[in-house]
Order: structure tokens, then sequence, then C-alpha cells
């Protein structure tokens, strides 16, 4: 069984991004934090964190928990036009009175380093890729091909539909010519679809939810989930001990996908910066 190292590879990517930054007048990375939710707060911390390690500038637009929909909405429209802002992401979740979709189909689709807006969600789909990809997803991607592990023709299971996470994977599985099947919570019988797995990628936020006899052995392993068990640890949603000793390849819960998203996010932003003369 080989560890997917996300740690390591996210160091080498983030030595490559240091360089590029250096080549680059300036690259600046908005952060909009909307209200004061605890876990919200610590991404972008981390984030910021990630940012400065790199030499990008992190702008961060702290925002109040009731600011309403059009305030929000012309801050938007201002880091849209800000020539300094080549990256902007919209922290989530955002307070329940707020139309996400609508606050994310309103980010310059040039800018949208989270790939969240329409037009970027149209190119993953329609398999062109020239859009942002989601970050987490295309962390996902490129440890599977540092690992020099290839999805064509393969069974790629997906655990977790939601927009950011699942469908982004599948798409770009699917892409990578992998036959896809996609499990949410109203899947009947999960087992019966993970054990087809040659490819197995979870992102749902439920410890356990995999166990080892749901596996074949050498399965591909891949955990996006974040669990903070009563006792502080970080744990993903698959059970690492009881899976391990099955997989081929596995992700650690930290150091797997983690640190493989956030440093795409710097990648993303990067891009874009890269992309700044086409646009002004
Ligand atoms: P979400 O709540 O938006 O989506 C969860 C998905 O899981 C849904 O499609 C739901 O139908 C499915 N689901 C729920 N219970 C299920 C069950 N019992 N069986 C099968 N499917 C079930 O969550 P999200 O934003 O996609 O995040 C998912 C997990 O990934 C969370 O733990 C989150 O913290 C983590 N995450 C990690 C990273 C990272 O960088 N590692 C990034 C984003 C999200």
């Amino acid at each position: 069984m080989t560890i997917l190292d996300g740690k390591k590879l996210a160091e080498k990517v983030r030595n490559e991004l240091r360089n590029d930054v250096k080549k680059l007048d300036h690259v600046g990375l908005a952060v909009v934090l909307v209200g004061d939710d605890e876990a919200s707060r610590l991404y972008v911390s981390m984030k910021k964190k990630a940012c400065e390690d790199v030499g990008i500038e992190s702008i961060e637009v702290k925002l109040p928990n009731n600011i309403n929909e059009e305030m929000l909405i012309s801050e938007i429209e201002k880091l849209n036009l800000d020539s300094k802002v080549d990256g902007i992401l919209v922290q989530l979740p955002l307070p329940k009175h707020i139309n996400s979709a609508k606050i994310l189909s309103l980010i310059d689709p040039n800018k949208d380093v989270d790939g969240f807006h329409p037009q970027n969600v149209g190119l993953l789909v329609t398999g062109t890729e020239t859009g942002f990809i989601p970050c987490t997803p295309l962390g996902v991607i490129k440890l599977l091909e540092e690992y020099n592990i290839s999805p064509k023709g393969k069974n790629s299971v997906i655990v977790g539909a939601s927009n950011i996470v699942g469908k982004p994977v599948a798409s770009l599985l699917l892409n990578r010519n992998s036959t896809i099947d996609i499990c949410h919570i109203y899947t009947q019988d999960l087992k019966a679809h993970t054990l087809q797995a040659d490819i197995l990628v979870v992102g749902v936020g439920k410890t356990d939810l995999i166990r080892g006899d749901m596996v074949k052995d050498g399965v591909v392993v891949i955990d996006i989930g974040i669990n903070k068990l009563s006792n502080g640890k970080i744990v993903g949603d698959i059970n690492f001990d009881e899976v391990s000793k099955k997989a081929s390849y596995i992700t650690p819960v930290p150091g797997g996908v983690g640190p493989m998203t956030i440093a795409m996010l710097l990648q993303n932003t990067v891009q874009s910066a890269q992309n700044k003369n086409k646009r002004y």
C-alpha cells in the first residue's frame, strides 16, 4: 500500500509557484468572509498564510453577518474591477439570507479561482477544462497524476455529490475516460457501489462511512472528508486502518487532499495573474 502524500506534493507545487510569482509584478487574492463562522475564519486564515508563503498578496474583505445581498454584490463588483485582484474567493457557506448561487455567478469568471461560476462549471463539464477548475477536485487529479494512476477505463465511484466536491470530481474523471458512479445520501446499498470501485473518492463529512468490507483489494482511495472527533483529532470519511489493508493507494487525513486544495487555490490565482495581460 502506498500513501498518496498530498503534503509533499503540495510543497512541491508551492515551490514552483514561488518562482512563478517572482516573475510577475504582483499577484493578489481577495478572500471575502461574511460573518464570523469559526470554521470559515480558520479556513480563511490558512489561505492567507499560504498566500504569504508563496508571495501572493492576500486581500481580506471581512463583512458583517447581516450584510444585505445588494451590498455584498457591490463589494464583488468592486473586486471584479480592481486590477490588483487576480482571484476572488467567497468563503462558503454564506448566511442563509444570501443567495449563494447568485453571488458566485456575479464573480468575474476570469477571477473565479474557486471555479464555481457557471461559465467555468460549463467549461469543465463540456470537457475543454480551459476555465478554472475547483481546487479540491483539481487537487485530487494532480495527486493521481503524480502517482501515475490513470483513471482511463477504470470504475470510479464517487461518494458525495456536492457542487464543490463530488460533481466536479466526477466531471474530471469522466473527462479522463473513467466510468463514473456517483453516490449520495439517497443511494440505496452504498456498499454494492463501493465494492465496484477501482478508484474510490469520498467527500461526505461522516466518520467511518467507508469500512474495510466495503472495498475490494487493490482499490485506490481518495478521502476528502474532514471530521473533527470529540478528542480534537481530525479524520476523514474512510476507516483508514481497515481500508488501508486492502488499498493499493490511499490518502491520509490530514496530509492528503487538504494541502492539495490550498496549493490548487494558489495555482489558480497565479494562473489568473499570468492571464492578466489578456484582461487589461
Ligand atoms: P455537502 O454537505 O455539500 O455534501 C455532502 C454530500 O454527501 C451530499 O451529496 C450528500 O448527498 C452526501 N451524503 C451525505 N450523507 C451520505 C451518506 N450517508 N452516504 C452517502 N452520501 C452521503 O458537503 P461538501 O461541501 O461536499 O463536503 C464534503 C466533505 O468534504 C466535508 O467533510 C468537508 O469538510 C470536506 N471537504 C474537504 C475539503 C478538503 O480540502 N479536504 C474541501 C472541501 C470539502
